[in-house]
C-alpha cells in the first residue's frame, strides 16, 4: 500500500508505519543524547502511553532509565486494507527498539477508564513488575463511559459565563476568522469535569493500592495546560480548565488518602504543542502556530520529548522541584513568561487572513501535525509500497 496523508479537518484519519517508526526514534536518540536520569523510575506504569506526552513520557522512563515500562493505550489495529492509528504504530515501533535495547516492556491495548483494562494492568504488575514506583497519567479522550452507572459522558470546550468571539485558523480552508463560541451550560462543565478531570486518575491509584503494587515513596503525575491571556477564555478559564482544576483537588487527595505510603501526586503543567489531542480545540491551531514563532525566534522552543526530558529531571527526579501555589510543577516557563506572552500578544493584534504566513510559523505547525501520523519526515520514502500490517 503507498500511504499518502488523509486529513479531515484537524484530524489525520490514517498513518504512517514507517514515518510513526522515527518520530519514536527520534525521541529515543534525543533520550540518549542526554544524560541518564539519576535515581530515576525502575516500574512505570503509563496511562496513554501511544502518542504526545504519554509517549514522550514512556520513551524517557526508558530510554532515560532503563526502566520496566506497562503502557495503557487506545489505539486501532490495522486491516490489509487500512493502516492502524498513529499510536498503534509507535506502540509497535517503541517494543521492537526497547526490545532491541534490552529493557522490559508491556502495553494493553483497550478503554482505560474501565475496571477490566485496570484489572489487566494490575495481573500484569504483580506478575512481571512487582511494584510500581512512577504512575503517568496522560490521557486525552473526548468521552468516557462511567465504569459505575455505565453512563458515557462527553466533554465539550467551551467558554463559561458568557459567549466569547476570538480569531481562530481553520487548517482546511488555509483560514483566520472570527469565531463565537456559546458559553457551557452546568452539565457542559459537569460532564467534561467527568471526561478530562481526575476522578478516573483517582480510581487507578486507589485500585493500584488496593491491589498492593504500589511501592513507597511511589509518584503520580497528570498533565495540565493552564496558559496564559490568549488561552483562559477556551482553556484555562473554560471547560477543560475546570476539569483541570478537578486534577489539582485529585492531587492533593491522592497525598493525603496515601500516606502509608508517602505517595507523591503532581499536576505537571506543560507547554502548548501540537498533538492529536490539543489541533482539536479552537483557537489552538493559531496561538500555536504563533508562539512556535515566537519560540524559535528566541530559541527556546520545545517538543513534547523536551519537555518530558525535563520534567523527569528538573521536576519529578530533582532534589527539591520547584513548584508553584498549588503544589505544581511547571515545564511551561518559557511560554508563559511575560516576555514571551507579550510577543505573541503583539502578533495576535495583528494576524489576519493577508499577513498569517509571515507572522506564524503555520510550516512548523503543520509539520509536526504530519509527523504526528508518520508522515513530512525527509528520510521516509512516501511512494514505497508498504504492509499496513504492522504487530505489536
Ligand atoms: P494525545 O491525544 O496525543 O494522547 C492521548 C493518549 O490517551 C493516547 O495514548 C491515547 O491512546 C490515550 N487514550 C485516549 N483515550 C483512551 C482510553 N479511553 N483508554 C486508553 N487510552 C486512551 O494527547 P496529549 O496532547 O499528549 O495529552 C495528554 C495530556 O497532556 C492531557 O491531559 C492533556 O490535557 C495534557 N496537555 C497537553 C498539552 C498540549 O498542548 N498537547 C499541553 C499541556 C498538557
Amino acid at each position: 500500500m503507498i500511504i499518502k496523508p488523509k486529513i479531515r479537518g484537524f484530524i489525520c484519519t490514517n498513518a504512517h508505519p514507517v514515518g510513526c517508526a522515527e518520530n519514536v526514534k527520534r525521541q529515543i536518540d534525543f533520550v540518549r543524547s542526554k544524560p541518564a536520569i539519576s535515581d530515576g523510575p525502575k516500574n512505570v506504569l503509563v496511562i496513554g502511553c501511544s502518542t504526545g506526552y504519554g509517549l514522550a513520557s514512556r520513551v524517557t522512563a526508558a530510554f532515560g532509565s532503563e526502566a520496566h515500562t506497562l503502557g495503557v493505550c487506545f489505539e486501532k489495529e490495522p486491516t490489509e486494507k487500512k493502516t492502524a492509528t498513529a499510536g498503534w504504530y509507535n506502540t509497535a515501533a517503541f517494543h521492537q527498539q526497547a526490545d532491541k535495547a534490552g529493557l522490559a516492556f508491556h502495553s494493553i491495548n483497550g478503554d482505560a477508564f474501565s475496571d477490566e483494562i485496570k484489572q489487566e494492568s494490575i495481573d500484569y504488575i504483580k506478575q512481571n513488575m512487582g511494584k510500581i514506583d512512577l504512575v503517568v497519567y496522560s490521557l486525552a479522550s473526548p468521552k468516557r463511559k462511567d465504569p459505575e452507572s455505565g453512563e458515557v459522558y462527553s466533554s465539550v470546550l467551551k467558554p463559561i459565563g458568557k459567549q466569547y468571539t476570538t480569531k481562530t485558523y481553520n487548517t482546511d480552508k488555509d483560514q483566520v476568522h472570527e469565531i463565537t463560541l456559546d458559553p457551557a451550560t452546568d452539565d457542559d462543565i459537569a460532564n467534561t469535569v467527568k471526561v478530562m478531570g481526575g476522578e478516573d486518575w483517582e480510581r487507578w491509584i486507589k485500585a493500584l493500592h488496593e491491589a498492593g503494587v504500589l511501592a513507597n515513596n511511589c509518584q503520580t503525575t497528570a498533565y495540565t495546560y493552564i496558559g496564559k491571556k490568549l488561552t483562559l477564555p477556551i482553556y484555562g478559564h473554560a471547560t477543560i480548565g475546570r476539569a483541570k482544576e478537578d486534577l489539582d483537588r485529585a492531587a492533593s487527595g491522592l497525598v493525603s488518602s496515601h500516606d502509608d505510603l508517602n505517595l507523591k501526586a503532581y499536576v505537571s503543567s506543560l507547554k502548548a504543542l501540537v498533538t492529536q489531542a490539543s489541533s482539536a480545540i479552537p483557537v489552538m491551531p493559531l496561538y500555536i502556530s504563533l508562539i512556535y514563532k515566537v519560540m524559535k525566534e528566541e530559541g527556546t522552543h520545545e517538543g513534547c520529548i523536551e519537555q518530558i526530558y525535563r520534567l523527569f529531571t528538573e521536576g519529578l527526579y530533582a532534589n527539591n522541584p520547584e513548584l508553584d501555589e498549588a503544589g505544581r510543577l511547571h515545564m511551561d516557563g518559557y511560554e508563559t513568561n511575560d516576555k514571551t506572552q507579550a510577543k505573541v500578544e503583539a502578533l495576535w493584534e495583528q494576524v489576519n487572513q493577508d499577513n498569517f504566513h509571515q507572522l506564524s510559523d503555520y510550516e512548523g505547525y503543520h509539520q509536526d501535525f504530519l509527523q504526528l501520523f508518520g508522515f513530512g519526515f525527509d528520510n521516509v520514502d512516501y511512494d514505497a509500497d508498504i504492509d499496513p500490517k504492522v504487530n505489536w
